[in-house]
């Protein structure tokens, strides 16, 4: 079959490979209809997070057909429509059961790795590392999945693949970072990042009641994006965020404060920015926590920390005198896609949302390799890029 594999720094490729077989009893081998490039499948394009190898397939959102399983699949059937969620779970182990999917026990199949990196692993990923477990990934023809009893989420046929494909990750990502600022409708929230998981942080904002949604980036389509969601937008190449954020909170600065950015701030004019770019240059720091620090700065005491954007390693110079002071809550974390879906998936249905309104190109499996660059950098307005093999 044909898969889009990693190769190293700025190289994936539009490989063939052997076709995916079942492996375990519990597998199954879906057909896949749409995948789609996420923003952190950058970190291992720019080669941020370690533990890639050679060949290893990418992508870990996406959908298709069920074409097989193995013989211990009870509630999967060959020709359901399922969208496959980025975390692999095992749907049986104390952290599953209590709902913390991405914190499973049992599907990261290189547990020691995760262990010696972060103390404890996390839940098995598709495409994303052998940190994660190493499994194939959905930037593919055909990709195995684990535990697919419980790793999978089925959808109904009137529905489009781009309406519903965003529920394995970028969907419930953005959902997930709102719902953990446990909004109010006096609060102000303020989104670092307006790219596919801040457009969706706008979005989730705006249905759970915010006062305010503010939304800062520089890309002026994706501010606009925002804008069209409902959000009041920042542009930090134009205008000081501290200043414009506190002159929209009445100098109390926002309640609720999301970094839909991770590692990769782009910021450069800062001196702190500045700092991270030379650290990191030399490998004494591995991320880039800019937006951190100026959430930590500006939020309202008592306020609430959330962040969806992704984090491999080690961060300097976190000002945590000022967040332990200002007595913030830092609230973390992979998504926990299962928790979420069925809601999403009935408010879709409903037409609460249609999350498609962030596609901006689709093409085939086989332009891949250009897309990953074209949406890295911003070329062509490109925002979301959707992928058909
Ligand atoms: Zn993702
Ligand atoms: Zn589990």
């Amino acid at each position: 079959m044909k898969a889009l594999c990693w190769h190293g720094k700025n190289d994936i490729r539009y490989d063939t490979v052997p076709d995916p077989s079942i492996e375990d009893s519990r597998d199954a081998i879906v057909k896949v209809s749409s995948c789609a490039i996420c923003g952190s499948d950058l970190h291992l394009y720019d080669h941020f997070i370690p533990g890639m190898e050679h060949g290893d397939i990418m992508g870990h959102e996406f959908m298709g057909e069920v074409v097989e399983v193995g013989a211990d699949t009870k509630r999967l059937k060959v020709g359901d429509r399922v969208v496959v969620p980025f975390t692999i779970v095992c749907g049986e182990c104390e952290q599953c059961r209590r709902g913390n999917f991405s914190v499973c026990e049992r599907s990261n199949r290189n547990r020691e790795l995760g262990d010696k990196a972060f103390g404890h692993a996390t839940a098995g990923l598709f495409g994303y590392t052998h940190l994660t477990g190493g499994y194939a990934g959905g930037q593919a023809e055909y990709v195995r999945v684990p535990f697919a009893d419980t790793t999978h989420v089925k959808v109904p046929d009137s529905l489009s693949d781009e309406q519903v494909l965003f529920l394995g990750d970028i969907f419930p990502t953005g959902w997930q970072a709102v719902v953990q600022c446990d909004v109010q409708p006096t609060d102000t929230v303020a989104i670092w990042g307006a790219g596919p998981v801040g457009q969706f942080c706008v979005r989730s904002a705006v249905l759970l009641g915010a006062r305010q949604v503010v939304c800062i980036d520089r890309v002026p389509e994706r501010l606009s994006m925002a804008a069209a969601g409902g959000a009041i937008t920042i542009d930090f190449d134009e205008e000081s965020v501290l200043e414009r954020l506190k002159e929209l909170t009445h100098g109390k600065g926002p309640e609720k404060c999301i970094d839909a950015v991770g590692l990769e701030a782009h910021a450069t004019r800062s001196l702190d920015s500045m700092y991270d770019r030379a650290k990191q240059a030399v490998m004494l720091e591995t991320d880039r926590p800019h937006v951190l620090r100026e959430m930590i700065y500006v939020c309202r005491p008592a306020g609430v920390l959330s962040v969806p954007g992704v984090y491999g390693g080690l961060v300097d110079k976190l000002p945590f005198g000022a967040l332990m002071n200002k007595g913030l809550t830092l609230r973390t974390g992979q998504t926990h896609v299962r928790r979420w879906t069925d809601d999403l998936l009935r408010r879709i249905e409903e037409g609460q949302i249609d999350p498609s309104f962030v596609i901006t190109h689709t093409v085939g499996l086989e332009q891949g390799p250009d897309m990953y660059r074209v949406f890295r950098d911003k070329l062509d307005n490109c925002i979301k890029v959707v992928l058909k093999p």
